[in-house]
């Protein structure tokens, strides 16, 4: 699984550390020494987690995960607190503000890892290796591969990301730009109309087995990936 991570971290030398680790592990890394360089940052691309330092000069940790907790473009933003302090309460309270989960440093490599590994499962099934299976239509993350009743659909790299994220997601409207931060992870740089171009190229390789049936237009709003007929 390879994901997205933004590293905010005043302490130049632990966010080497953390950030030679995770690339050492197959992510991209993204830095940023405090809340604000942070927000610049997720306003251009959406990370799939952010591991946020608790004391960072000017906006702290805990307010920063507040407000990103606040905003509907970072709700659901995987959010790892890193702090030196061990106090149960200070857990409690980065909890609070809408982390979901909590390093104690000096922390191991390895439990970093598997703490982000958790995270992404629980709050972004895309990102994880499960097969997904939704009406005849098989996903593989780990082969790439796609089947609708057991025949092979041939799909595009995007189309097949797209098609994770509507599959991991079912059921939910989503917009243009939210698919773009979630798929492409960015809704700068791309325009809106890429995602329509994406949209129907995914329903000509469904077209195949029938499951094209299953992208539905939700006139106004976005796009949803949806078992039921409107
Ligand atoms: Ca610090």
């Amino acid at each position: 699984m390879s994901a997205n991570i933004l590293v905010v971290e005043d302490e130049p030398a632990i966010q080497e550390l953390i950030a030679a680790n995770l690339q050492h592990a197959g992510h991209r890394v993204l830095r940023a020494y405090d809340a604000e360089e942070a927000s610049q940052l997720v306003r251009d691309v959406l990370p799939d987690v952010i591991l946020l330092d608790w004391m960072l000069p000017g906006m702290s940790g805990v307010q920063f995960a507040r407000r990103l907790r606040s905003e509907e473009r970072t709700r659901d933003l995987p959010i790892i607190m890193l702090t030196a302090r061990s106090d149960e309460h200070d857990k409690i309270a980065g909890l609070e503000a809408g982390a979901d989960d909590y390093l104690t440093k000096p922390f191991s490599p390895r439990e970093l890892l598997a703490r982000i590994n958790a995270v992404l499962r629980r709050r972004a099934p895309q990102m994880t290796e499960d097969l997904i299976e939704i009406e005849g239509l098989r996903l593989d993350p780990v082969t790439h591969r796609v089947f609708g009743d057991g025949q092979p659909l041939d799909l595009g790299p995007t189309e097949f990301r797209l098609l994770h994220f509507f599959m991991t997601h079912a059921e939910r409207v989503h917009s243009r730009a939210q698919l773009l931060d979630q798929v492409w992870g960015d809704h700068v740089f791309v325009e809106e109309r890429t995602v329509d171009v994406h949209i129907r190229r995914l329903r000509v390789s469904l077209e195949a087995s029938g499951h094209d049936r299953l992208i539905q237009t939700v006139r106004g709003s976005g796009y949803r990936f949806s078992a039921h007929a409107e």
